[in-house]
C-alpha cells in the first residue's frame, strides 16, 4: 500500500535572541485522513492503526447502515500476487471520491456541523466518521460472510485471532 504524506515545516523565528537558533517545528499529515502527527512514522501508520483497531474488536454491533454500503460495495478482481476478489480499493463503492459516496449511501444529511457550504466538502468531523465506518465495513464483510446472516445486532467471537462470529441480540 502507497501511503502519501504531506510534510511542512513551521520555523519559528527568534530574532530577540541569537544564541538561540531558530526552532524547527515539523508536521506530518496521514495522506488519507489528514491528521497531524509530530514524527513521520507516525502520520504513515496512521490508518493502519486505525484498521488494526476495528481488526481486533471482539464485539461489533451490525448496522443498518453497514448493509447498506455492502449493498453498494464494488467488488472486483484484484491481480495482486495470486489473485482474488474483493472491493476496489480506489472505488470501493463505485467512485474515486469515497467518502462522498459513503455519505450518499448512508444518506449522511448536510447540517452545518457536518458541511461546509462555503468550501462544498464534509468537515473534519463528518469526514472522520465517513472514513471510520468504511473500515467497519471490514468487520460487516466478515460477519455476514461467517454467518450467512444479515441479520442486525451485536456479534461477538471468541478469539481476536479467530472470525468465529456468532449472533448474541439485538
Ligand atoms: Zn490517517
Amino acid at each position: 500500500m502507497v501511503m502519501e504524506y504531506l510534510a511542512f515545516k513551521a520555523w519559528v523565528d527568534l530574532e530577540e535572541c541569537e544564541m538561540v537558533n531558530p526552532r524547527t517545528i515539523s508536521e506530518y499529515r496521514c495522506g488519507k485522513c489528514n491528521l497531524s502527527h509530530n514524527t513521520l512514522i507516525a502520520a504513515e501508520k496512521c490508518c493502519e492503526v486505525k484498521v488494526a483497531d476495528w481488526e481486533n474488536v471482539m464485539v461489533f454491533d451490525l448496522r443498518e447502515e453497514h448493509l447498506k454500503l455492502l449493498s453498494e460495495a464494488n467488488i472486483v478482481w484484484d491481480d495482486c500476487e495470486f489473485g482474488a476478489p474483493g472491493m476496489d480499493p480506489k472505488r470501493p463503492y463505485g467512485n474515486s471520491d469515497v467518502t462522498g459516496d459513503i455519505a450518499e449511501i448512508i444518506k449522511l444529511p448536510k447540517t452545518k456541523n457536518n458541511y461546509d457550504e462555503d468550501e462544498e466538502c464534509w468537515k473534519e468531523n463528518a469526514e472522520d466518521k465517513l472514513s471510520d465506518l468504511h473500515r467497519q465495513v471490514m468487520i460487516a464483510m466478515k460477519i455476514v460472510l461467517r454467518c450467512r446472516s444479515f441479520k442486525l445486532g451485536k456479534y461477538q467471537r471468541t478469539d481476536k485471532y479467530k472470525d468465529d462470529w456468532k449472533y448474541m441480540g439485538e
